[in-house]
């Protein structure tokens, strides 16, 4: 069933279209489908507090909708129409867990034994202030507080309580919407209110295979039109970008969004061609392939966001992490792999014949240069492959401490000498501890001769 779309804050609700005999199986399914038997068994004592507190409570959100889909989700939001803190402060005791509460925005984040997070909600009504700010709380409904969400796939409810256990509260024909593989907003007034929710679009879209439907396409198109994206604070991109580059397959959405518009209206101006995404889809390959073998971790958003920013100046790109409000770490990173880029791509791509200066090579390189390099092919792939399954490991036996022990006083000298050392070790021509402190101490001589 069809729910029209209606301005905000005066929605109509249709009558609901589902049975309780068809609910009790529905929700058998899915909870076989949760698969993990803790889940279930969290449920049930959810399912006994909620008796015990005579309130309402309901399983939300993105489990609800994987559920029915088949997908694994451990992630439980429960919304209680009542007192939610109570409820958690209940449940917690119940449990042994953990309890953070947020009183002003009336929810707790309960933490089990094993480090899952149970997110509690009162069911709410918010009231946004100006277009893309965040909003204010108000105690509901469960249908208030469904109206609030983005898609109609993302507002079904499964019922916990007493003997309407089981039942599912589709109030906007988001089974439907299941069905059919569409993405679609309650309102009109949805991305307008809250711009993320393109970007959310356009990660569902691509996660699930799911396409908006064209009035909803039509208002994301308008709201980026209207230059509402472009009010959103860089926090708020910056989460939505890094969600969506942090998914398995990133280069659609990110095509996606380039054709919908809403790149430049962030400030990215690369060209998302389909050459581009093709490179984006190499480098993720190779990102997989490298990460067991990577001693330095790199991160999937930042290798990407690297890539596309890499055709803008040193001062553009680090005025654009600081709106972002990305970490100073992160930007150094990712102006430091632009920066080295250029040489990157010119040493590798020839044969280099001895191991350590290979090594010396790479090692300047960060983990996610690394990853783009290899992503290349060619010589530059076979270069970064001998690397990692050569070199990355070769260390010392000794350090400045056996320097030290011998009598000499730390200083940069020792740098340059275990360097040195591991250069000659790396090639072949040492190896052993005892090896390695008679070329150190040899090297200390001559460089201090100097
Ligand atoms: P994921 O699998 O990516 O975690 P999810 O649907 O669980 O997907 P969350 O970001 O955890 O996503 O949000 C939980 C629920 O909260 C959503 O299913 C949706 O109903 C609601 N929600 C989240 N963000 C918004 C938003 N910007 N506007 C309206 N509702 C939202």
């Amino acid at each position: 069933m069809k729910k029209p779309l209606s301005a905000a804050g005066i929605i109509s609700y249709p009558a609901r279209t589902v049975s309780q005999d068809e609910n009790i199986g529905e929700v058998d399914r899915i909870l076989k489908t949760y698969g993990h038997p803790g889940i279930r068994e969290l449920l049930k004592i959810i399912f006994a507090v909620t008796r015990h507190m005579k309130a309402s409570t309901y399983l939300v959100g993105g489990i609800v909708r994987d559920g029915l889909l088949n997908i694994q989700n451990y992630d439980i939001d429960i919304v209680v129409d009542g007192d939610g803190i109570k409820f958690g402060e209940k449940l917690a005791q119940r449990l042994g867990a953990r309890l953070d509460i947020h009183e002003k925005f009336m929810t707790a984040v309960l933490i089990l034994e094993n480090g899952q997070h149970i997110d509690i909600a009162t069911s709410r009504v918010e009231h946004y202030r100006k277009p893309a700010e965040l909003p204010g709380v108000e105690s509901g409904s469960i249908k208030q507080d469904l109206a609030r969400r983005d898609f109609t796939i993302n507002s079904l409810a499964l019922s916990l309580t007493g003997k309407n256990f089981g039942e599912m509260l589709d109030f906007f024909g988001g089974r439907e919407d299941l069905k059919n593989r569409k993405i679609r907003v309650l309102h009109k007034m949805s991305f307008i209110e809250d711009p993320t929710r393109i970007f959310r679009a356009v990660r569902f879209e691509k996660r699930l295979g799911f396409k908006m439907d064209k009035q909803t396409e039509a208002m994301a198109r308008h709201a980026i039109d209207m230059e509402i994206v472009s009010k959103l604070t860089g926090a708020r991109i910056r989460d939505e970008l890094i969600y969506i580059l942090n998914e398995d397959r990133p280069f659609n959405a990110i095509k996606r969004l380039y054709d919908l518009g809403a790149l430049s209206k962030i400030g990215i101006t690369q060209v998302i061609s389909k050459e581009f995404v093709e490179d984006m889809r190499k480098a993720i390959s190779s990102y997989s392939k490298l990460k067991p073998y990577q001693d330095r971790e790199s991160v999937k958003w930042r290798l990407l966001l690297i890539m596309m920013l890499r055709d803008n100046n040193a001062a553009a790109i680090e005025s654009w992490c600081l709106k972002m409000k990305i970490r100073r770490k992160d930007i150094a990173v990712i102006t430091g792999s632009i920066k080295k880029m250029p040489e990157a791509g010119r040493e590798l791509k020839k044969k280099i014949k001895e191991d350590s200066r290979l090594y010396d090579i790479v090692r300047r390189y960060s983990p996610e240069l690394q990853v783009i390099c290899h992503s290349r092919g060619g010589d530059h792939a076979k270069n970064i492959r001998r690397y990692f399954t050569k070199l990355v490991n070769i260390g010392l036996e000794i350090s400045g401490e056996d320097l030290k022990e011998l009598g000499y006083r730390p200083s940069p000298l020792f740098k340059e000498v275990l360097g040195e050392v591991l250069r000659q070790k790396i090639d072949g021509k040492i190896s052993g501890r005892e090896k390695e402190l008679a070329t150190a101490i040899k090297l200390i001589s001559q460089l201090s001769k100097n």
